[in-house]
């Protein structure tokens, strides 16, 4: 072909006919990168550098000229024996984000729904309008939990998964063992259940739920994991899923072969096997999660009760001038606009620039708005 001559022959790629709803999805959009000097609390991210023994074992799967093992078995195998179940009873996958898309993809297509409370993970809408299936969003309560008897009510013929995400990002709250189950003896048997727990290792509220302790009792539940947040291999993208083995089966057949990489699964294996000082790091950041929610409280913000890594702030209108002032001191957070802004728990240096900035911002809040507890 001969290239055009000028600009007004070039060819116009608005002519190729696309997924309408796909054209009006806008693509992920992540976290900013942070200045040089600030620090960088928009993705949840774990502060603390790989292990050493973890860079150990990345730097020994240097045949990277192979494909990896598609199955994963290795470790698969270590997930099952750990959680006392069958190797096919656990699925492994780039990222529990992909897992998600592949348990929607084979729950629901066009005309199916897929219901899950609102404000809540910022990929769960994309994951359905991709499966050509219809999101169902149940507004969150005041204090940013799960309205589960809204979710109930929500529930439809059509509807193929219900998500429930625990503790839920961005608000920080738990759904507790007995809400859950109250939910579950509810739902019906033929709508899967994915409880995505991806921040489940900084729970310390003994009532919340813990999929893994539920496993086995119900036909249509599957829990999703991560390495990404606790075990801070979020640049490795792999999390895994538990649950019955048709469904998981299902979930496999849509997923694209190979994903996650041998690099991967000897990482995470690596991890596993430093889970006593990966999870010591884990208290650190609770520890530090609780005194900031604790300073962020005594300067008259209304913190939703956080069990992960992570707190909100309920800046409303206000998110924006409160991302900015944010910025200036040094912290790059994660605004929602005209709803909050999730702060990530990130390295000890940035505690006292957070509570600077958001010390500022509750001062200049108007009084008797929503994030002002007092005042
Ligand atoms: C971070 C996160 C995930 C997992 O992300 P991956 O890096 O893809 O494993 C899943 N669910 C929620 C709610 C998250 O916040």
């Amino acid at each position: 072909m001969n290239a055009p001559e000028d600009s007004s022959r070039l060819p116009d790629a608005s002519l190729v006919r696309l997924r309408p709803e796909i054209l009006a999805t806008p693509p992920y959009r992540q976290g900013k990168p942070a200045a040089a000097d600030a620090f960088k609390l928009s993705s949840n991210e774990n502060p603390f550098p790989p292990l050493p023994g973890v860079l150990d074992a990345i730097a020994a799967s240097s045949n990277v000229n192979r494909y990896p093992d598609a199955a994963a078995t290795a470790l698969r195998e270590r997930l099952a024996a750990q959680h006392g179940v069958t190797p096919n009873e656990v699925h492994v996958g780039s990222g529990s984000v992909a897992l998600l898309a592949q348990f929607i993809q084979a729950a629901a297509g066009p005309g199916d729904e897929i219901l899950y409370t609102w404000r809540s993970f910022e990929a769960y809408p994309g994951l359905v309008t991709v499966a050509g299936a219809t999101s169902v969003q149940v507004p969150d309560t005041a204090e940013g939990r799960h309205d589960l008897d809204a979710m109930l009510a929500a529930i439809t013929d059509r509807t193929r998964a219900v998500i429930v995400c625990s503790p839920n990002n961005p608000t920080g709250p738990v759904v507790t063992t007995d809400e859950f189950l109250r939910f579950m003896a509810a739902v019906p048997d033929t709508v899967l259940v994915l409880l995505d727990e991806a921040y489940a290792e900084f729970v310390r509220d003994e009532s919340a739920v813990n999929g893994l302790a539920l496993l086995g009792r119900f036909p249509n539940l599957v829990i999703l994991r991560t390495f990404s947040k606790a075990y801070g291999l979020a640049g490795l993208r792999v999390g895994w899923a538990i649950g019955p083995e048709p469904i998981l089966d299902a979930a496999r057949a849509t997923a694209i072969p190979l994903s996650v990489t041998g690099v991967a699964q000897a990482a995470a294996i690596a991890s596993l096997d430093r889970s006593d000082e990966l999870m010591a790091r884990v208290d650190v950041i609770v520890e530090r999660r609780n005194a900031v929610v604790s300073a962020l409280r005594a300067q008259g913000w209304a913190i939703p009760e956080t069990q992960s890594n992570f707190v909100w702030l309920a800046t409303g209108e206000q998110t924006e001038a409160a991302a900015d002032t944010l910025v200036e001191h040094g912290i790059v957070a994660r605004p929602f606009v005209g709803s909050g802004i999730r702060i990530s728990i990130g390295e000890a240096e940035s505690v006292d620039k957070l509570l600077s900035a958001a010390e500022w911002i509750v001062q200049h809040l108007p009084s008797g708005h929503a994030a002002r507890a007092i005042g």
